[in-house]
């Protein structure tokens, strides 16, 4: 099945576009498309389709699709020839596909893992829609997504999740469950760990925290490796279903890579230049496995990660990067490598250039300014820890970069900067203060940390009330369970939910709500309801 395109090629199609215009109009499509080179047509005899379908960053008109053929998800290239393949795709305005309005041939290319990214255009603003693929005769699930609101539309509500950590071995993805049943969901924000690079658990791991499933490898570093941990995780049904239900807005945290990487530095000794050569088959790796734009094509070693997302007037999304800018990390114990014991420059975490770019985009104009961010960016006292930690890893161990975070929000008079993210398999919610050394001064932002869908903690610290809360006044909520955060927003209040999972260990876990919080434009700072 080839359908001609409406809309532009994808990225890496053979048409020459030049050509085209030369010869001019959809004859001469149809006269490139016939004389283009023969794509390779495997018979399939599992599904090409099991890492499932995906959807990403919408637009006012439009959003990205990704699958990648993949029919033995765990054979080397995927169980795919080492060939070029021509995926077809549909977009309907119902989920029978009676009312198709877009669609297309994209190329499945084996320098990218058959991995097929479809920048879809032309659609209406704010409107839900259908998609799936189809290859071999063999048709995909189907995925739903709706696009953006148009530029400056005013805005009722919008739905969100904000989910991440997903240790495969540690527990069951109940709660990626829990989001795929969520009606309405407009977007899912990752915010990284969406792989996890350690080799599979050996039974020692388990005499500490149960292992539930365990990885099919060794620790990974070739980007073989890394395609194959993604389809490990991508197989999950749980995980399927939450990618089909709503487009994700995706970033990555440490251990897309490697455990506390910052910049051209790994959390060992290895030198930076060794490092980087992993880096980039982890960084390639993750384009392949994420519904991302154009933009996000890995150039060089790296990846532009951060960018910007408008929801009409209502809220305005900076997807943060807070892995590749940021200056050398502090050492957190004695012995460890890639790392200094104290600074003598003013440090940074999202380095000059993302610094100035988030400034410029704080403008205003937007109901809600959201920061995509991981790692807890308010001040954490954690005396009343038995293990004491520093926490070096997040916003703790670069003070002066949160200084200026924080400066910025108060010199623009923002009241309606909500900080989403997670990394520290807890969730944390509670105000970020305006004055350093303060933690009781008026908070200058929200701040919404969501705990892990799978992953542990290390805390040592039981379920139930936290005692660190008592050292932390500016802290709302301090809690230990797997689960993730449901947002309800609109004009006058953004309020969350905080869905946790009773146990991530065996199938049927039950994902509830323990507590929601509410917070106000025009007012920094959350309350619980
Ligand atoms: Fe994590
Ligand atoms: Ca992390």
């Amino acid at each position: 099945m080839t359908i001609i395109g409406r809309n532009k090629p994808a990225l890496g199609h053979l048409l020459d576009r030049r050509a085209l215009l030369l010869a001019g109009g959809q004859g001469a499509l149809l006269a490139a498309l016939s004389s283009a080179p023969a794509f390779a047509a495997p018979k399939f005899l599992d599904d090409p389709f099991s890492l499932g379908v995906a959807s990403g960053d919408p637009a006012p008109d439009g959003f990205v699709l990704w699958t990648r053929l993949a029919p033995k998800p765990l054979e080397a290239h995927g169980g795919m020839p080492a060939e070029a393949v021509a995926v077809g795709w549909e977009v309907a305005e119902d989920d029978a596909f009676r009312r198709i309005v877009s669609a297309g041939t994209a190329i499945a290319r084996p320098e990218l893992a058959h991995s097929v990214h479809v920048e879809v255009e032309g659609l209406t603003s704010y409107r839900r829609y259908w998609y799936r693929f189809v290859v071999d005769g063999i048709r995909s699930d189907t995925g739903t997504a709706r696009t953006a609101p148009a530029a400056g539309a005013q805005l009722d509500r919008l739905r969100i999740a904000v989910a991440g950590c997903q240790h495969y071995e540690r527990g069951l993805f109940t709660a990626w469950r829990d989001i795929s049943q969520q009606p309405d969901l407009d977007f899912v924000y990752h915010y990284g760990d969406y792989i996890y690079e350690g080799k599979a658990a050996g039974p020692s791991a388990e005499s500490k925290v149960p292992v539930v499933r365990r990885h099919t490898s060794d620790e990974i570093y070739s980007l073989d490796d890394y395609r194959q941990r993604y389809a490990l995780y991508k197989s999950d049904p749980d995980l399927k279903a939450a990618h089909a239900a709503a487009p994700f807005l995706s970033s990555f945290d440490d251990h897309e890579v490697e455990n506390d990487w910052g910049g051209d530095l790994d959390s060992s000794s290895t030198p930076p230049e060794v490092f980087l050569l992993r880096r980039a088959a982890a960084m390639q790796a993750w384009y392949e496995h994420m519904p991302v734009r154009r933009g996000q094509f890995p150039r060089g070693n790296a990846i532009q990660a951060y960018r910007r997302l408008d929801f009409g007037r209502l809220m305005r999304v900076n997807i943060l990067d807070k892995r590749s800018y940021r200056s050398i990390r502090l050492c957190e114990k004695p012995g460890d490598g890639n790392c200094v014991d104290t600074r003598d420059h003013p440090d940074t975490m999202l380095g000059e250039t993302q610094e100035r770019w988030l400034g410029e985009g704080l403008a205003g104009g937007s109901t809600w300014n959201v920061l995509g961010l991981g790692g807890l960016v308010m001040p954490f006292d954690r005396s009343a820890q038995k293990v004491p930690t520093n926490g070096y890893d997040n916003w703790t161990g670069y003070p002066d970069a949160r200084e200026r975070l924080v400066r910025m929000i108060a010199d623009r008079g923002l009241k309606n900067v909500v900080i989403a993210g997670g990394d520290s398999h807890m969730f944390f919610i509670g105000d970020l203060p305006s004055r350093r050394g303060d933690l009781e001064s008026p908070a200058v932002a929200s701040e919404l940390h969501a705990t892990s869908i799978s992953s542990n903690s290390s805390n040592g610290l039981p379920i139930g009330p936290d005692p660190r809360l008592a050292t932390n006044p500016h802290m709302s909520m301090i809690h230990d369970q797997r689960g993730y955060l449901l947002c309800d927003v609109d004009a006058k209040k953004w309020t969350a939910s905080v869905r946790v999972v009773d146990q991530a260990f065996k199938p049927g876990g039950v994902v509830s709500t323990l507590a929601r919080f509410v917070v106000e434009p025009h007012r920094a700072g959350v309350s619980r309801l």
